[in-house]
């Protein structure tokens, strides 16, 4: 069975950067199971995996633009220390926004705390090492919830 809209795939992957180091692995965890064809995953990474089979292994460079996206210098703003109502802020410490977003504390400085909206991985080159474990029908369920049930699944 290939790997085509509506169809659930289980794959291991493991990710690294262009200098080799390891950014996210499936490695001694269950493999992940995802629908594919409804955005579950980067696109690139939907691309790649398309019309594949059970055992297939093979490495996969996304660039940005099909990843987590570029990088948006709009996204990163000064806003006043104020804001976060007296708590600790140190850099590198992450806050859930209104909308759901997550940012990232780059700078603080004595008024003004910087805070970069952009994913961790915007505009990093993605290479992943991926081997399709196995691939079934979606029931009619999942492709309702356009996400997978059961193993690795939402519920
Ligand atoms: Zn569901």
């Amino acid at each position: 069975m290939k790997i085509s809209k509506h169809k659930v795939a289980a794959i291991h992957y493991t990710l690294t950067d262009n200098k080799g180091n390891v950014l996210d692995s499936s490695e001694g965890r269950e493999p992940l199971y995802y629908l594919h064809g409804e955005g579950n995953l980067i696109p690139g990474m939907e691309e790649g995996l398309e019309g594949h089979e059970k055992g297939k292994k093979m490495k996969l460079k996304i660039s940005p633009e099909k990843g987590y996206g570029v990088r948006d210098e709009k996204m990163i703003q000064k806003v006043p220390r104020s804001a976060f109502g007296g708590e600790k802020v140190e850099k590198g410490m992450q806050f859930q926004t209104g909308n759901g977003g997550v940012v990232t504390v780059t700078d603080v400085g004595l008024t003004d705390v910087t805070v970069d909206a952009n994913h961790a991985l915007a505009g990093v080159e993605l290479n992943f090492d991926v081997e399709v474990i196995d691939v079934r029908d979606a029931s009619t369920d999942e492709i309702a919830h356009g996400h997978v049930h059961g193993s690795g699944g939402h519920h």
